[in-house]
C-alpha cells in the first residue's frame, strides 16, 4: 500500500469509509456492550458540533487560547464539585482513562521520590479486578504492583491489602466500580487503611465517576466513593463513558493542588522556548476539550439524572430476566449498570458464541468466565429482544450437537495434553495456535469458544502473553490489503 499517486475525489472517499464500516459492530442497535456510549442523536449532534468548531485549536498553549483554557477549567470545575471535592482540589483532563491512571501512578513515584527517597522501587497496593491500565503505567515507570484476592463478592479483600503493605509501598488502589463485574470496592476502608499507614489512596472511577453520582441521587444504595471519603487523595472519571462525550475526555482529580505538583513537567533550557504539560501529551485536540464542556452544559444535571433512571430501569430489566433463566445468573450483586453473565451448568462461553451469531457482541471475561454488559442510555430499547435471544441461546446450548460434542472433547483433549506433554512441545503449539489466529481474517469470527477454552487450559502463560503480542502485531501490518 502507498499514497495514491493523484488523491481521491470527496465522493470517492465517502464511499470508501462507508464500505470499510460494513462488518464493525452495530453499536447504533444497542447490540455492543462496551466500547461505545450512547446519549441519543442530540447529545452526539451537540459533541459533533462543539469538536468541529474547535476542530483546529490546540490545547498545548492554553494562554494561546483562552476558550480553551476556559472550557477545560469549567469541565474539571464541574466534575470536581460533583464529587464532592472542594476548592483544593487541582486537576487535569486527559486522552483518557489509561493516561489518568498513568498520571496517578506517575504522581505517586515522584510523591514517593520527594517524600520516602529510600524506596527503590515503590509498590502499589490493588485488587485483582482493578484495570490493567495500572499494569501498564507500572510497565512505563519502573513500579511493582501488588495485586491482592478479591472477596467473595468480588469487591476488594482489606485485609488482603493490609497484609500486602511492605515498606516500599507507595498507594493503594480501588475501583468505584470496577470494569469486570460492576461492584464497588469498599473505599471507605481501603482509604482509612491508606491514611492510617501514610499512603496514597488511588480511586478508579473511570467508568462509574459520571454514572454513581446520579444512581445515588435516584435512592439506590451506594456506597461512599468520592472525595466525601477522609483518605481518598485522587480519583479518575471518564467523560467519554458515561459522560457520553466525545472520546479522548477524562479526568484526574487531586485532593490537594501540593499532591498535583507532583504530575506537572517543564522543561526550561530548550531552544524552542520554555516547554511546559501538565500530562503526557503534548498537542492536545481542542475539538474534545470544547465537546466534553458543550455536553455536560447541554445535559446539566437533569438531563444526566434522566438518562441514568433509564439505564438503571434498564439494568433492573436485565437483572431480573437473568434470574429468571435457568443455568444463567449475575456474579454478585452489581452496583450500577455493569454486570456479569455466568453460569454454573453451562460453558458461558457457548452462551457468547449462540448470542454472536444472534447479532449481539458480548466481551468474554475470565476467572471466572463471564460476559460482560456495561449498559447505557443506548439499551434503552433492546431488553425485550435481548432477553429473547439470551433464553434461546442458552437452550441451545443445552441441545448437544455435533460441533458442542466436539468442542467439549477438544477441551478434555487439551486438559489432558496440557497434562502430559513436555513444556517446550505446548509451547510449539501455542505458537502454531498463534499464527493461526493471526492469519484469520478481517471479520471477527463468530464463535471463538475454543479459541478462549483453549487458551484458559494453556499451562505457561508467558506462551500466552507472546500469542497475544503476535495478534496485537498483527493488527498493523504494513501488507494490510486497502480497504476495499
Ligand atoms: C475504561 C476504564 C479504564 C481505562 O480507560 P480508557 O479510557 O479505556 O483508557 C480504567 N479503569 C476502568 C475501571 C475503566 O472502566
Amino acid at each position: 500500500m502507498q499514497l495514491p499517486p493523484h488523491g481521491t475525489s470527496r465522493a470517492e472517499l465517502r464511499r470508501m469509509m462507508a464500505a470499510a464500516r460494513a462488518h464493525d459492530v452495530r453499536w447504533r442497535e444497542g447490540r455492543v456492550f462496551s466500547l461505545v456510549y450512547d446519549a441519543g442523536e442530540d447529545v452526539k449532534e451537540v459533541a459533533q458540533e462543539a469538536y468541529m468548531a474547535f476542530f483546529a485549536e490546540n490545547a498545548l498553549n492554553p494562554t494561546a487560547f483562552p476558550s480553551l483554557r476556559r472550557f477545560e477549567s469549567e469541565v474539571i470545575a464541574m466534575t470536581a464539585s460533583l464529587l464532592h471535592g472542594d476548592e483544593q482540589v487541582a486537576g487535569n483532563m486527559t486522552s483518557g482513562g489509561t493516561e489518568s491512571l498513568l498520571m496517578t501512578m506517575l504522581t505517586a513515584r515522584e510523591w514517593a521520590r520527594a517524600h520516602h527517597p529510600h524506596i527503590v522501587t515503590p509498590e502499589v497496593v490493588l485488587p485483582a479486578s482493578a484495570h490493567p491500565a495500572f499494569d501498564k503505567a507500572a510497565h512505563y515507570f519502573g513500579m511493582r504492583l501488588v495485586r491482592t484476592p478479591l472477596r467473595q463478592d468480588f469487591r476488594a479483600d482489606v485485609a488482603a491489602m493490609e497484609e500486602a503493605i511492605t515498606p516500599n509501598t507507595v498507594m493503594l488502589v480501588g475501583s468505584a466500580p470496577s470494569y469486570p463485574q460492576g461492584v464497588v470496592d469498599p473505599i471507605a476502608d481501603i482509604a482509612a487503611l491508606a491514611r492510617a499507614r501514610g499512603l496514597l489512596c488511588h480511586v478508579d472511577a473511570c467508568v462509574g465517576g459520571m454514572m454513581l453520582p446520579f444512581v445515588e441521587r435516584l435512592g439506590y444504595p451506594t456506597p461512599p466513593w468520592d472525595f466525601r471519603v477522609p483518605g481518598v487523595t485522587s480519583i479518575s472519571v471518564d467523560l467519554h463513558k458515561y459522560g457520553y462525550t466525545a472520546k479522548g475526555a477524562s479526568i484526574i482529580l487531586y485532593r490537594t493542588k501540593a499532591l498535583r505538583r507532583h504530575q506537572l513537567f517543564a522543561s526550561i533550557d530548550w531552544s524552542g522556548g520554555i516547554y511546559a504539560s501538565p500530562t503526557m501529551a503534548g498537542t492536545r485536540p481542542g475539538g474534545v476539550i470544547a465537546a466534553a464542556w458543550a455536553v455536560m452544559t447541554y445535559l446539566g444535571e437533569a438531563g444526566y439524572l434522566e438518562r441514568a433512571r433509564t439505564v438503571m430501569d434498564v439494568r433492573d430489566a436485565i437483572l431480573a430476566g437473568v434470574a429468571s433463566i435457568p443455568d444463567l445468573h449475575v456474579l454478585s450483586d452489581p452496583d450500577m449498570s455493569i454486570l456479569a453473565l455466568a453460569s454454573e451448568t453451562l460453558d458461558i462461553y457457548l452462551v457468547a458464541d449462540e448470542m454472536s451469531v444472534r447479532g449481539w457482541h458480548l466481551d468474554r471475561q475470565q476467572h471466572p468466565p463471564s460476559l460482560h454488559m456495561t449498559l447505557h442510555y443506548g439499551h434503552k430499547d433492546i431488553v425485550e429482544p435481548f432477553l429473547g435471544d439470551l433464553r434461546a441461546s442458552v437452550d441451545a446450548v443445552r441441545r448437544p450437537t455435533p460441533r458442542r460434542l466436539i468442542y467439549t472433547l477438544l477441551m478434555v483433549l487439551m486438559r489432558w495434553l496440557t497434562g502430559i506433554l513436555p513444556e517446550r512441545w505446548l509451547s510449539w503449539l501455542t505458537q502454531r495456535a498463534a499464527g493461526l489466529l493471526a492469519g484469520g481474517g478481517q471479520e471477527l469470527p463468530q464463535r471463538s469458544a475454543p479459541m478462549y477454552g483453549i487458551m484458559g487450559t494453556l499451562p505457561n502463560r508467558g506462551d500466552v502473553k507472546e500469542l497475544v503480542l503476535d495478534l496485537v502485531e498483527s493488527f498493523t501490518e504494513l501488507n494490510t490489503r486497502s480497504g476495499q
